[in-house]
């Protein structure tokens, strides 16, 4: 027993006599910087096109032109975080199959180590375009991520779809798309086309902050419906459904939506697009969603939107919420939000604003519309304040610590709720701008 330990000593001693003489670990030098985004114009337009036909396996099938001013170090980006999503949570891990080749000869690429969203190429002399082509893999089943393509119908993300260049403000580098679809399928987007060959949809150039803001529903079943056929700017109501009989409206229905553009210009006496398209599915295939736009938005309400109409009320404020973000959120949104590109990290710290005040007037708007009666806005609205009676997490976190959700948590499944919290800055800010809102009327004797 006694030598063993004697033993053991001498080699500890021995190894730290060893150590003392090795040099410790040190960093690694950091990557070499990526240029940093100027405010100037990018010499040249891209072009994209998607061939979205591959409905089987799900797949699109992309090919992307990118001039280039110069030979030597070029680096591109594929989009890293997601206006509306406030989060770095793009679907980079679904892009495969990239190529890139000049004037026929294929080109290596590297990722970059640190910034993994983006992508080193060497220009070789004399060379004036890079060509791109590569897959976006919709996932095939739900535990893979959202599925954005289904036999019926689809949900085209350019952010999905497309890169950029490094270097530039993303309101400077213009852009061409088409996009190729399914037969017999019809589409809506806030995009203006250009020219339609067969089922090859090419649209007008845009800048890439537009392109990103300016997603497409496409599909096999599908309905549009003009909701204001005398007013200033054309506001349309597309929908795409599993089946075409889940696309059967009554006119009273169409009513509450016409009501709700007209009720939205009266609270907020302006506009600010110049044609807005709602993209509404009623599906229970494709992923579900609500994502606002400037000139149009996003909205999975399930299939049978209009079939249960009388039987229940939930998710009816979901249009009158993206609607209202045109104004709150996409015109104007807290300065620390506004990045110059989508590789620039978002700050959140006003989404009690962003996402609060539009939870309240989204209530607000689906009773004024009657999308909801005012019994059933008083109800939801009691229903969050007893929600929040009880939210422990109150007694640690502030609402406005929860801004940063989206980065810290990204809306996965939690163990403690009510102890957590999370991106309570939509209901609890809801709760805010319902006191704001009573407190000017207080003060003002109901002016
Ligand atoms: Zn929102």
């Amino acid at each position: 027993m006694r030598s063993l330990l004697f033993s053991v000593s001498v080699l500890t001693l021995a190894a730290t006599a060893a150590l003392a003489e090795q040099p410790l670990p040190q960093p690694a030098p950091p990557s070499p910087a990526i240029q940093a985004a100027r405010d100037v114009p990018y010499p040249g337009t891209l072009k994209l096109s998607v061939d979205a036909t591959d409905l089987a396996r799900r797949i699109f099938d992309i090919r992307q032109t990118i001039p280039v001013a110069k030979p030597g170090k070029f680096t591109f980006y594929y989009p890293q975080w997601v206006p509306g999503g406030h989060s770095p949570r793009n679907d980079i891990d679904k892009m495969a199959g990239l190529v890139v080749t000049a004037g026929g000869k294929r080109l290596a690429w590297t990722r970059d180590p640190v910034e993994v969203f983006a992508f080193h190429v060497d220009v070789p002399v004399g060379v004036t375009e890079l060509n791109l082509s590569y897959q976006f893999l919709s996932p095939v089943e739900a535990r893979v991520g959202r599925q954005v393509m289904t036999p019926d119908m689809l949900n085209l993300q350019w952010l999905q779809m497309g890169f950029y260049p490094a270097g530039y403000f993303t309101r400077q580098i213009p852009i061409e798309a088409s996009v190729k679809l399914p037969e017999g399928f019809q589409f809506a987007t806030a995009l203006e086309t250009a020219r339609t060959e067969g089922q090859t949809t090419t649209f007008k150039v845009v800048p890439f902050e537009t392109l990103v803001d300016s997603p497409m529903f496409a599909g096999r079943y599908f309905k549009s419906v003009d909701l204001d056929p005398e007013g200033p700017a054309r506001v349309r109501l597309n929908m795409v459904a599993d089946r075409p009989e889940q696309l059967e409206f009554k006119p009273e229905h169409i009513h509450a939506h016409k009501d709700l553009v007209q009720q939205a210009y009266k609270l907020y006496g302006s506009r600010h697009y110049d044609h807005y398209d709602f993209l509404v599915a009623l599906s229970d295939q494709l992923g579900g969603i609500g994502l606002e736009h400037h000139r149009s938005s996003e909205n999975n309400v399930g299939p049978k939107y209009f079939q249960d109409w009388d039987k229940g009320f939930v998710g009816r404020e979901l249009l009158p919420h993206e609607f209202t973000h045109s104004w709150n959120g996409k015109f104007r949104r807290g300065a620390d939000l506004w990045t110059p590109t989508l590789n620039t990290p978002m700050r959140d710290s006003l989404m009690w604003v962003y996402e609060g005040q539009t939870q309240y007037w989204g209530n607000v708007l689906s009773s004024r519309s009657n999308l909801l009666t005012k019994q059933q806005s008083l109800d939801s609205l009691a229903m969050t304040a007893a929600t929040f009676d009880n939210r422990r997490g109150r007694d640690w976190r502030s609402v406005a610590d929860t801004t940063n959700d989206p980065i810290i948590a990204n809306r996965k499944p939690l163990s403690w709720l009510s102890y957590q919290r999370s991106e309570d800055y939509y209901s609890e800010g809801l709760l805010v701008w319902l006191d704001a809102d009573t407190l000017i009327r207080e003060k003002t004797g109901g002016k």
